[in-house]
């Protein structure tokens, strides 16, 4: 008698405990589409292929692929230049970043929240802007050169981090001053405008930073 009951007892604890795992799988179950969905569907990728994970975004499509010719600071002379024929001699204050092989429009855009200190046609430039921003809470001046002077924007205008400010010029047209398709664009670590792109000395240079420093 004794025996059946701990058998019973057994049986009824083997049929509490199948049941429960039932449930908990038959729960699963039923869990599992909503699971699926919310991870394929509402977790959005919060910044494109072309956002570095800084506090800046790139001025311009495939920014450091495209720096083939002229880096930050590179020397040059009509002899050694990477590009000829060179007309300057002395150190480079930006970074250039080619695009003669496009041939729609390259638009550039505001690697922060600033305001259009300058915007201009220049000799030796074609379209120019300088956007003011803060960097480390000081203020910059970010020239991009060779732009389309038809495409700039006033002077006073503000832009938002990562809105379109302008377009490139054309490929050795009046809008680039004659020059190839490229963006100059340096960053000086002051509020002056200073249109060199080339300067005589190293201490000189000093003024600008390197534009890939902030992509690191
Ligand atoms: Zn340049």
């Amino acid at each position: 008698m004794k025996k059946i009951l701990i058998f019973i007892i057994l049986l009824l604890i083997l049929i509490a405990l199948s049941y429960s795992i039932y449930k908990i799988i038959q729960k699963n179950q039923t869990n599992d589409p909503d699971n699926t969905q919310t991870s394929t569907t509402s977790i959005p990728s919060k910044s494109s292929p072309e956002t570095p994970s800084s506090n800046f975004v790139f001025p311009i499509t495939q920014f450091k692929e495209r720096i083939t010719k002229k880096p930050f600071s590179i020397h040059v002379t009509p002899q050694n230049s990477p590009v000829q024929p060179e007309r300057f001699t002395g150190y480079h204050t930006g970074t250039d970043v080619e695009y003669q092989d496009i041939t729609t429009d390259v638009p550039v855009y505001a690697i922060a929240d600033g305001e259009i200190i300058y915007s201009n046609f220049v000799s030796g430039y074609g379209g120019v802007l300088i956007l003011k921003i803060n960097i480390s809470d000081s203020v910059h001046s970010i020239l991009y050169g060779h732009l389309r002077p038809s495409s700039l924007p006033n002077i006073g205008k503000t832009f938002k981090k990562g809105e379109q400010m302008a377009v490139l010029g054309t490929n050795y047209s009046s809008e680039t001053d004659g020059e190839r398709r490229h963006l100059h664009f340096s960053i000086l670590s002051n509020d002056r405008i200073d249109l060199k792109g080339y300067v005589q000395s190293q201490s000189e240079l000093s003024e600008w930073i390197d534009p890939l420093t902030l992509y690191k």
